[in-house]
């Protein structure tokens, strides 16, 4: 801080103190005459102060008065004050214009929506893509703009980790809405084009579809002419092996089919799983049933329901599903093993696990066991006869009824598959009066 213009003002006031009680003394009135030596100090204080205000008020910045003392000084740094102000403000307007313009150069759409999912601002792209028509929407809530049900679902779901492909309004595009949470409950919507990647899906779903569906009966036949020689009394012995091989691959081969054609049916349809009342106790007891029937099987195979709620779901999906996992389960278990199959409840929904004591699996292998013939060790995986895609069914299907599957495993230990089934594919049994009554354990 600069004292120069307090030590100026202060001994021109006494200097004029000086020189008006010196004239005081000439005409015997000193008091009188530093009275008004002070009027006139403060009067003059008074005309800088109304100077001050009258530019402050006319808020001309390059007009600064001129004046004397702390007052200059002051007026000094009121400019340089709103210089910095205004230098910042500019560096912010520039940051903004060019956020602004690069977001609207982009090729994905941006759109900006407040916590109560009415839009703030959206860009050229998104205009484009979703038919918005400039600043006449704006305010408007998205899902009266954007109201293909599968968005207005996903909006409303709140959960945004991947994004939600839908239809354009004309139908001619397929467009990727991802919702990106950030700041305080406000949302950004990223919009992409993504017509040629869902074309080129689709024409490899259709490609799989039709090349096992091709596939099948040629299979058939030639199943059914090796089985015709198999039962052949006069077949040539020294054939049997590779005959017993060629049986062995053709049911292998059937097998992938199966699967491949399984899974095609259910990629073609993004719906929901229908909700058909499915006894899983009962069905428990027939996987059981399956599993003992096989040829080498695990010694023990135990149920244990803690519930008799139903599963609310599509039967046969179901139960192709369960009895992946509990194949899969009787597959890698040695016999001298066990497998428990489980099914309870609570207030997270239904859950059913099957649990085994065989070879289990690496952790880096964990996260992959669900994609298309991923298998962690494929000459074991073909001598059991494995397809490599029942976790991938079993993923599907769980996917249509708005389940999750988790996976446990200790490589030579075992390991344990859970589906967890929200609460709404639950219904309470009928008739059942004590649940813990029903529980069965069989081995
Ligand atoms: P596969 O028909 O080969 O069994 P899956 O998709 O059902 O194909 O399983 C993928 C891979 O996961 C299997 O090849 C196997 O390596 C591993 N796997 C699945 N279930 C188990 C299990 N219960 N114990 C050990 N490994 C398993």
């Amino acid at each position: 801080m600069n004292f120069g213009g307090w030590l100026s003002l202060t001994a021109r006031l006494a200097l004029a103190l000086a020189i008006g009680l010196a004239l005081g003394l000439i005409v015997g009135a000193p008091w009188a005459a530093v009275a008004v030596v002070l009027a006139i100090c403060l009067a003059l204080q008074l005309l800088h102060l109304l100077h001050l205000l009258r530019w402050l008020q006319a808020d001309q910045t390059e007009l600064a008065p001129e004046l004397p003392g702390p007052w200059g000084q002051l007026v000094a740094m009121i400019v340089r004050l709103y210089r910095r102000k205004q230098f910042h403000k500019q560096r912010l307007l520039r940051l903004l214009r060019e956020l602004r313009r690069s977001t609207a150069a982009m090729p994905d759409g941006v759109v900006v929506l407040n916590p109560q999912a009415e839009i703030l601002w959206f860009n050229r792209t998104a205009a484009r893509l979703l038919g918005f028509r400039g600043k006449t929407d704006f305010g408007l809530r998205i899902e009266n703009l954007v109201r293909q049900p599968e968005f207005v679902r996903y909006l409303r779901s709140g959960q945004f980790a991947t994004p939600v492909i839908v239809r354009s309004a004309a139908g001619s595009q397929f467009l990727s809405l991802q919702i990106v949470p950030y700041g305080a409950g406000q949302l950004l919507t990223l919009v992409r084009d993504v017509t040629r990647e869902a074309r080129l899906e689709a024409m490899r779903k259709d490609f799989v579809a039709n090349a096992s569906h091709e596939l099948r009966s040629p299979l058939t036949v030639i199943s059914g002419y090796l089985e015709t020689l198999a039962t052949d009394g006069e077949f040539d012995p020294a054939l049997a092996g590779p005959l017993q091989e060629m049986q062995r691959q053709a049911q292998r081969m059937t097998s992938i089919v199966q699967d491949l054609i399984e899974l095609s049916r259910l990629e073609s349809s993004d719906s929901q799983a229908a909700y058909q009342p499915i006894d899983v106790v009962a069905l428990m007891a027939l996987l059981r049933q399956d599993v003992l029937a096989r040829p080498q099987h695990p010694a023990q195979v135990q149920l244990r329901a803690d519930s008799n709620a139903l599963l609310l779901g599509e039967d046969i999906q179901i139960h192709s599903a369960f009895s992946n996992l509990v194949d899969n389960a009787a597959k890698y278990t040695p016999a001298d093993g066990s497998v428990a199959i489980r099914w309870w409840t609570d207030d997270d929904g239904g859950h059913f696990s099957v649990t085994d004591t065989g070879i289990g699996i690496a952790p880096e292998h964990i996260p992959r066991l669900t994609e298309r013939f991923y298998r962690v060790d494929a000459g074991r995986s073909r001598a059991t006869g494995g397809s490599g895609l029942g976790l991938a069914i079993v993923k599907h299907v769980l996917q249509r009824h708005g389940a999750q599957l988790s996976i446990d495993s200790q490589e030579g230990r075992g390991s344990t598959f859970t589906c967890h089934f929200p609460p709404e594919r639950l219904q309470a049994a009928e008739n059942v009066v004590d649940t813990a009554a029903t529980a069965v354990t069989a081995s």
